[in-house]
């Protein structure tokens, strides 16, 4: 009998990471991997708790699994099983809490269960990085899991409580890792832990691996996943030169006022951040920046408010992920004063997105007349319209042939899109433009 497995994944690029190594697994083994909408023999969800909002979406996950018919087997996993397991506890219809430490063990728990051996989760193996290579994903592009925890507890952050302290993965499993996705035929690999900047295996940092990374061979590009402005500086930036790393940065700011980034215990100052903004695009004008805001933080004044949104025009972020402070138990920020009424938050997250808005549409227009290697996506056969992400990271779509998928394209950027969130339109020049090296 075949049985069928289900997933559902909340929030960062870890947890990605993750349940694609466990469907790759799960499917290897025989299992049929179906929608999460359709019924199942079994549901995994990996949960996130770093805001109110992701515990709101888990807890939804979870109640649509354990309604299902049949009492099919629930395992609940991630954030929210190491922060909040007593009160997951009180919820029906779940089988098994399998915390982060031993997620990588849930194929081995899920056969034991249906081989009908009493089954402890707490006892199996604790490998953060115990994952296999994924070869079946949901993505076109591969996360690769190069780090997890975190050592700064930031004032506003649970991550540290949830994923633990900072931990490096070796890095020849990575670069294994990264060898194995290629020949699966991977384009594009993700590097993506808690907080990349403070990698550090055997003597070496995250500027040394990402230039190991880089001498993978084989046709594909390199991104990195969100990071916080530490542990790297030039030699990283003279990295981005290099054809096959993707000259695009989620550096998370956060707050553009110092008395906040104080309060949040961040580890730098807008003058800082800013020229570390100013030496990135010193060499490269084009480079694509993002960044996550929080609005709302408590003591957060106008003013401060009024520095964020001047600081995020000056950066000219081209996408403000902007987060409405939500208070977690546990935290120190959760125990401050003057905490921000939730109309405010409601404004104030308002005004920061209006500001993404419009640097996006600046930013991209800017781009018009330029080349992108597109690796796509997407083909709507009707339209004959390509879809898929250009090397600066901006979505872009173009007329082109059939069956292109997964391959690079260079395209001429010639026009944008409407809407918030313009797709750039392109001249396909050359197709099947491999070769990063
Ligand atoms: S550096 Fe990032 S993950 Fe670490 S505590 Fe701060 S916000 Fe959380």
């Amino acid at each position: 009998m075949t049985r069928k497995i289900a997933f559902k994944t909340l929030g960062c690029r870890l947890n990605q990471y993750e349940t694609d190594a466990l469907v790759s697994q799960f499917h290897k083994s025989g299992y049929k991997i179906v929608d999460y909408n359709e019924e199942a023999d079994i549901y995994v969800v990996n949960t996130c708790t770093v805001t109110n909002q992701g515990d709101a979406k888990s807890r939804k996950a979870i109640y649509r699994a354990t309604k299902k018919h049949d009492d099919p087997v629930v395992i609940v996993t991630g954030c929210m099983v190491d922060g909040q397991k007593e009160q997951l506890q009180k919820l029906n219809g779940i089988t098994y809490f399998v915390e982060n430490a031993q997620k990588s063990s849930i194929f081995n728990i899920a056969d034991a269960h249906f081989k009908g051996e009493t089954v402890n989760p707490e006892e199996y193996n604790k490998d953060l990085f115990g994952f296999e290579p994924a070869d079946t994903t949901f993505h076109t592009r591969s996360y690769i899991k190069i780090q997890d925890g975190c050592d700064n507890f930031c004032t506003f952050c649970i991550v540290p409580k949830v994923r633990g302290r900072a931990v490096s993965r070796p890095i020849r499993d990575i670069l294994e890792n990264i060898r194995q996705v290629v020949d699966f035929g991977f384009k594009e690999v993700v590097l993506t832990g808690v907080n990349l900047g403070r990698y550090t295996y055997d003597g070496i940092d995250f500027e040394h691996l990402v230039e190991q990374v880089l001498e993978v061979p084989g046709d594909f590009r390199v991104r990195i996943s969100s990071i916080e402005p530490e542990g790297f500086g030039d030699r990283l930036f003279s990295l981005f030169g290099h054809p096959k790393l993707m000259p695009h940065l989620h550096l998370c700011l956060q707050s553009g006022s110092d008395k906040i980034l104080l309060k949040m215990r961040r580890f730098y100052n807008i003058k800082t951040f800013m020229s570390m903004v100013d030496r990135i695009r010193g060499r490269y004008p084009d480079f694509n920046l993002t960044t996550d805001i929080i609005v709302g933080f408590p003591g957060e004044m106008e003013e401060d408010f009024e520095q964020s949104c001047k600081i995020v025009r000056e950066a000219g972020f081209s996408h403000i992920h902007t987060f409405k402070y939500s208070k977690r138990d546990g935290t120190r920020a959760a125990r401050m004063e003057k905490q921000v009424p939730g109309k405010v938050k409601n404004e104030r997250s308002r005004a920061i997105r209006d500001i993404s808005a419009e640097n996006k549409k600046q930013y991209r227009g800017s781009l018009i007349g330029k080349e992108q290697q597109v690796l796509i996506e997407k083909y709507n056969a009707s339209t004959q319209m390509a879809k898929g992400y250009g090397n600066l990271y901006i979505p872009i779509e173009f007329k082109t042939g059939a069956g292109l998928q997964n391959n690079f394209s260079k395209v001429l950027l010639t026009g944008l899109g409407p809407g918030d969130d313009p797709v750039l339109q392109g001249k396909m020049e050359e197709w099947n433009i491999g070769k990063m090296e």
